[in-house]
């Protein structure tokens, strides 16, 4: 296996929600380095079990919609909001699908952001 090819791979499918897909590279990758894979030289070792643990996460529902998982555009607020109706409640607005982000699947604007853009 070429696991820097495999986490393109991973990152291409989440881009274009392919979540089952993403999450099948996930383990895939998951498993080569439990047993004792090389690491490209291309990603850090912590960025990539960053990212496989980011895309498990993120597609342990996997289904039409993405798992709702957001975070703010200028901090990392987000963190325990289940739902947007959840963020919206909360004061979040500019809620929108993010499928690149390395962290979450929507980003948003958070109420103290908001705050302070004013
Ligand atoms: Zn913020």
């Amino acid at each position: 296996m070429d696991p820097y090819q495999t986490y393109l791979d991973m990152f291409a499918a989440m881009r274009d929600g392919e979540f089952e897909n993403a999450r099948e590279l996930a383990l895939a990758l998951k498993d080569w380095f439990a047993k004792g894979g090389f690491y490209p030289y291309q990603v850090t070792e912590t960025a990539m079990h960053a990212y496989i643990a980011s895309v498990l996460r993120r597609t342990a529902g996997h289904g039409p919609a993405p798992a709702f998982s957001l975070v703010c555009r200028y901090c990392d607020a987000g963190d325990g909001l289940a739902t947007e109706a959840a963020a919206i409640a909360e004061g979040w607005s500019e809620i929108e699908l993010a499928l690149a982000l390395p962290m979450a699947n929507y980003c948003g604007l958070c109420p103290d952001c908001k705050t302070r853009d004013q």
